[in-house]
């Protein structure tokens, strides 16, 4: 049998990605949203979906949706991109402005996503670290994107995994500072409330990412948009999979996205939940650090989180464990859930601090 050729360079010493998903009675580790699509919705996605001709291509762009989230946004069609996700629209991110050569700025700790990008398309990540409260050095991005070698930069406001938003202020004084694209990554935008959406009538090299999968309840079936300039979004058409957003999805979305208040509504009573656990875990004398959050989820600091970890795991209670990651040592980041989800994480991480 003959042996098969070695894969790219930049697959080197590569782990295939595994989200380590595991059953548990509060799964409250990927940011979802706890409640899924209600009977409603759902009967009329069904009656949407009984339509779609499954012998026929989808439209590319997704035209329809893209007129209602262009509409609801006060931009143009030719303003706005779908993806099968966020994460296609991360890859074709890097895809279109990344390659050999060129450098891109994160800001960590950063979603993982960003730099595996750039590392499968050659692309330098410069990184930039958060200051100790987890809020973006500022000073220090504008001092390195005035050194002019800057392909795009990535801002992700509110942060994952660290939950803060990114200030308005210091997003416009960047888009002034560079010709870089600056990709504000606002998956988590619904629950904080406020966007650098009114900025993109002045800037070109602005971009905004948004998703389905947190707010609007959809991670399963895989929807992001971009908003941008006409001619970013054109150099994204060039390099995106003609077919990546299935008619079903589009059918799926234009449903959810016409109901979009209601989802508001409950993304609101989210991140006022993930507040409130943010205030229960800083009661608790052994819990180090609780980090600032507008987003539905909270990072904080324990010691020996790993095992803290594991007896919340013991007790039903899935949350995402940091304590390994670069910049967030003894960290675990907890997604607010249902009422009942979030009691049980607090009287679980109550029981495994006290038999510690
Ligand atoms: C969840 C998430 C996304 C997008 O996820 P998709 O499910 O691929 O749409 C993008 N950025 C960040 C920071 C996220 O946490």
């Amino acid at each position: 049998m003959k042996r098969v050729i070695k894969s790219v360079p930049q697959l080197d010493g590569l782990e295939p990605y595994d989200p380590k998903y595991l059953p548990a009675k509060a799964l409250i580790s990927a940011n979802e949203s706890p409640y899924d699509i209600s009977e409603d919705i759902r009967a009329e996605i069904a009656q949407a979906i009984a339509q779609v001709p499954f012998n026929r291509y989808p439209d590319p762009l997704a035209n329809e949706l893209r007129d209602m989230i262009a509409q609801a946004n006060g931009l143009s069609r030719d303003q706005v991109l779908l993806g099968n996700g966020g994460d296609e629209l991360l890859y074709d991110l890097a895809l279109a402005y990344g390659c050999k050569g060129r450098k891109m700025i994160n800001v960590v700790p950063a979603f993982s996503v960003y730099a595996l990008n750039a590392r499968l398309t050659d692309t330098e990540v410069v990184e930039i670290p958060r200051k100790a409260d987890m809020s973006i050095d500022e000073e220090a991005v504008l001092a390195r994107v005035a050194q002019g070698d800057i392909s795009y930069v990535v801002i992700t406001s509110p942060n994952n995994p660290t939950g803060g938003a990114a200030s308005h202020q210091f997003i416009e004084r960047l888009l002034n500072a560079t010709d870089a694209l600056v990709m504000v990554d606002e998956a988590y935008g619904e629950f904080a409330e406020q966007s650098c959406l009114d900025l993109l009538k002045d800037h070109e090299n602005l971009l905004i990412l948004h998703t389905f999968s947190k707010a609007f309840s959809l991670a399963g079936v895989r929807l992001g948009y971009y908003l941008g300039s006409e001619a970013v979004i054109r150099e994204f058409i060039k390099f995106r999979q003609p077919y990546s957003v299935d008619s079903v999805s589009q059918a799926i979305g234009k449903v959810v996205y016409s109901h979009r208040a209601e989802f508001m509504e409950t993304a609101r009573e989210l991140a006022a939940a993930a507040k409130q656990l943010a205030a229960a875990l800083k009661e608790m004398p052994q819990v180090e650090e609780v980090y600032h959050t507008d987003s539905n989820f909270v990072l904080f600091k324990v010691p020996r989180a790993g095992l803290v970890w594991q007896m919340l795991y013991d007790q039903g209670v899935l949350v995402r464990d940091f304590s390994r990651g670069a910049g967030t040592t003894d960290c675990l980041r907890v997604t607010a859930g249902s009422p009942e989800e979030n009691q049980l994480f607090l009287s679980a991480l109550e029981n495994a601090l006290r038999a510690r």
